[in-house]
C-alpha cells in the first residue's frame, strides 16, 4: 500500500515537473515582468514539492469517481486562464486558496478547479477521530493564503468514519511476576476445580534470567510497537515485583474492552533440545466457546508472522483447555510462548535486544492483521 502510493507521488511530481514552463504560451509576455515571475515560478515548484508533516498519509491519484482532468495539470490551468481574462498578461497571477476543509472531496475539487487550483486527493488510512468519512480534513496552501494560479493544492481526506477508527484496545500481559503465588483460584468462573494463582516460570538454562523478566522485555517493545501503529495498549504490569492473579489478568482485559490480550510468556521442556516459536489459544470448554474462534485466528496470524519476522522454529498452535488466563477471558487472547529457556541457543538468542525486537515486532505485525490494520 505504501509503496504503491510512493510511486504515484513520483509520477505525479515528475508529470507536473516534466512541462517546462516556456511552453506555456501567456507566459512569455509576462517574462519581461522578470522578478516577480521568478518569485512565482518558485512558490508554485515549492508548493509542487511541498510535503506536510510526519508521517506522510498515503498518496493517491484522484478517487476513480473523481474527473481525471483534476491530475492534468497544466494544461486544463492554462485553459482556464485565458478563458479567464485577469490570467491573461496584464493583472497579477495569485489567487486565493478556497477553503476546502470540512468539505466532501468532491465538492473541494470542484470547487478548487474552479478557482483555477489542481487539486492533488491524499487518503489518511490512519485512526483519525472525530472526521467524517471522505471529508477533508487538511489542505495545503490552507485557506485564504495567495498562490500561483495552477498551482497545485493537496487535500486530505480519511475514508473511514472518524467514529469507526476509534482506537483498538490490545492488553499485553507479560507472564508470571517475581514472586509466584500459589495460592488456589477457580480454574475458570463458578469452577470448583482450582490452579495456582500465578506459576513461577522458566529461568534461562544458560543466561539464568527468569521468565518474568525476559518476558516483559519483549512485552514493552510490544507495546511500543503496537502504540506506534495507533493502537491503545493497556499493560497487564510493567515492573516486574507485582501480585496479580491470571484470573486477575484476565479480567483486566474484559474491563479494556480489549479487541485482542497477548500474553507474553517463554517456554521450558525437560528435553533441551526442544525450540522454537508457538502460540497457544483457548479451546475445548464451555468458558472458551464464545472467544474460541477468533482468538485461534488470532493465534494463526501471530504465528506465521512472528516466525517470518525471526526465523525461529515453527512449532505451530495448541489450543487449550487448561488456563486460567484463557478460561476468565471474554476478549480474544493468546499467549505466544517466544522460545525455549531451557535450549542454550534459545536461551542466548531471545536474551539479545536485537532478537527481543524481531520478535516484538514479529507479533505485532500478526496482531495489526488480526485488527485489520
Ligand atoms: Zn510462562
Amino acid at each position: 500500500m505504501a509503496r504503491r502510493a510512493k510511486s504515484s507521488g513520483l509520477r505525479l511530481r515528475r508529470r507536473a515537473a516534466d512541462r517546462p514552463h516556456h511552453h506555456r504560451p501567456w507566459l512569455i509576455p509576462l517574462a519581461a515582468g522578470g522578478g516577480v515571475l521568478v518569485v512565482l515560478a518558485a512558490a508554485a515548484a515549492a508548493v509542487l514539492l511541498f510535503t506536510p508533516g510526519p508521517p506522510p498519509p498515503t498518496l493517491t491519484q484522484a478517487r476513480p469517481m473523481m474527473p481525471s482532468s483534476s491530475l492534468q495539470t497544466s494544461d486544463g490551468i492554462e485553459t482556464t486562464g485565458s478563458v479567464d481574462g485577469s490570467l491573461v498578461p496584464t493583472g497579477s497571477v495569485d489567487v486565493e486558496v478556497p477553503d476546502a476543509v470540512g468539505k466532501s472531496v468532491a465538492t473541494a475539487e470542484t470547487l478548487l478547479r474552479a478557482a483555477g487550483f489542481t487539486t492533488v486527493t491524499r487518503v489518511d488510512t490512519r485512526a483519525n477521530p472525530g472526521v467524517a468519512a471522505d471529508t477533508v480534513f487538511a489542505q495545503e496552501p490552507s485557506a485564504g493564503s495567495l498562490a500561483e494560479a495552477g498551482a497545485v493544492v493537496t487535500i486530505t481526506y480519511s475514508p473511514r468514519d472518524g467514529a469507526a477508527t476509534a482506537q483498538p484496545v490490545v492488553l499485553i500481559d507479560p507472564g508470571h511476576q517475581t514472586k509466584p503465588d500459589l495460592t488456589p483460584e477457580p480454574l475458570g468462573p463458578g469452577s470448583t476445580q482450582t490452579k495456582e494463582k500465578v506459576k513461577g516460570g522458566a529461568t534461562g538454562v544458560v543466561t539464568h534470567v527468569p521468565e518474568y523478566q525476559r518476558a516483559l522485555q519483549i512485552s514493552l517493545k510490544l507495546r511500543d510497537k503496537l502504540q506506534a501503529a495507533g493502537i491503545r495498549v493497556v499493560m497487564v504490569r510493567t515492573i516486574d515485583d507485582v501480585s496479580i492473579a491470571n484470573s486477575q489478568r484476565a479480567i483486566m482485559g474484559n474491563k479494556a474492552g480489549a479487541s485482542l490480550a497477548v500474553r507474553v510468556h517463554l517456554d521450558s521442556n525437560a528435553d533441551s533440545r526442544v525450540r522454537g516459536f508457538s502460540t497457544l489459544y483457548p479451546s475445548g470448554n464451555t468458558w472458551v466457546k464464545p472467544i474460541e474462534e477468533p482468538s485461534k485466528r488470532a493465534a494463526q496470524l501471530v504465528q506465521a508472522a512472528a516466525v517470518r519476522a525471526t526465523g525461529a522454529a515453527d512449532r505451530g498452535l495448541f489450543g487449550r483447555a487448561d488456563m486460567t488466563g484463557f478460561n476468565w477471558s471474554k476478549v480474544p487472547t493468546i499467549i505466544v510462548e517466544c522460545a525455549f529457556m531451557s535450549n542454550p541457543a534459545d536461551d542466548a538468542w531471545s536474551a539479545d535486544p536485537a532478537n527481543q525486537d524481531k520478535l516484538a515486532a514479529g507479533i505485532a505485525s500478526g496482531v495489526l492483521e488480526y485488527l485489520g490494520r
